[in-house]
């Protein structure tokens, strides 16, 4: 049995076991999308197991704060960029074999919300979000109710075939989530996700997103609704959940500072439908 692990990537060519720590401690510096190529000695009896994950989303500030560049651009470097020019841009926040890491569109998404420290009526605005995110994509999310699991690192899957729902959403601070911890008072949320997939004996890369957390810092006294809403963050934090990573073009909602608007725009729409239904499903081999 060779087990073999990088900075960024778990090959693992004999078991099913992946590590996403791993993965997520390379995020933190604000690299994503990083796959090690394929170790040249593994012992193969199947597809070697590969696994990732994305975020924080540290950058996302409110308006009038200056972005942390290093993070932004270490993750520009590797983002591909759909489109240059205005309204139509988005990017990616990982890219395997020139294709973005996404959810299987084709698998209701199952979602639960920790809503116990938020405002009253968050619950309601992040249903309205998930609708707007999976019309958008053309995914089902189901929601299973609420949780009092705190928004953190640890709830994301180490595996592919996690049972729980693989995605969670909630209001926290930096003394009940990692992903707030130690952040800038100007981030108003935060979203890491995981991927699992294998590479195949020639070299291909396919994956699936398995989950996403997204840590909305209940400190902030955002409106639910509107321009610089609990709405519009919530938007901004989904798009990153579903693969979506920052844009330059700060008139979209996918901007790394917070625009004043109330909804998904051109760019992050065209994003959305590329990692969504309109792109076909997601066959994981073997998962
Ligand atoms: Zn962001």
């Amino acid at each position: 049995m060779t087990e073999r692990q990088s900075m960024s990537l778990t090959v693992n060519a004999a078991r099913r076991t992946v590590v996403a720590t791993a993965a997520l401690a390379l995020s933190a510096l604000g690299v994503v999308g990083a796959v090690a190529p394929a170790v040249a000695d593994a012992v193969s009896s199947g597809p070697a197991q590969v696994s990732g994950g994305t975020g924080p989303d540290a950058a996302f500030k409110r308006i009038g704060e200056v972005t942390r560049t290093s993070r932004t651009a270490a993750a520009g470097a590797l983002a591909v960029r759909g489109a240059t020019t205005g309204s139509t841009s988005y990017t990616f926040s990982t890219v395997l074999d020139g294709s973005p890491v996404r959810w299987d569109p084709c698998t209701p998404i199952r979602w639960t919300a920790n809503v116990s420290r938020g405002p009253a009526g968050g619950l309601d605005v992040l249903k309205a979000a998930v609708a707007r995110v999976g019309a958008l994509t053309g995914t089902t999310w189901q929601y299973v109710g609420t949780t009092t699991t705190q928004p953190d690192a640890g709830y994301l899957p180490t595996r592919a075939q996690a049972q729980y729902p693989p995605v969670l959403i909630g209001w926290t601070d930096g003394a009940g989530s990692d992903l707030l911890a130690g952040q800038a008072r100007s981030v108003l949320g935060m979203t890491r996700t995981a991927w699992f997939g294998v590479q195949t004996p020639d070299g291909k890369k396919i994956a699936a997103t398995r989950g996403a957390v997204i840590a909305l810092d209940r400190t902030d006294p955002l409106p639910l609704k509107g321009a610089n809403s609990w709405s519009a963050v919530a938007l901004h934090e989904l798009g990153h959940a579903m693969g979506l990573g920052h844009v330059g073009d700060r008139t979209q909602l996918m901007a790394s500072i917070l625009p004043a608007v109330t909804d998904l725009q051109a760019g992050d729409r065209a994003g959305l439908a590329k990692v969504g239904r309109s792109s076909g499903c997601v066959t994981v081999p073997g998962a």
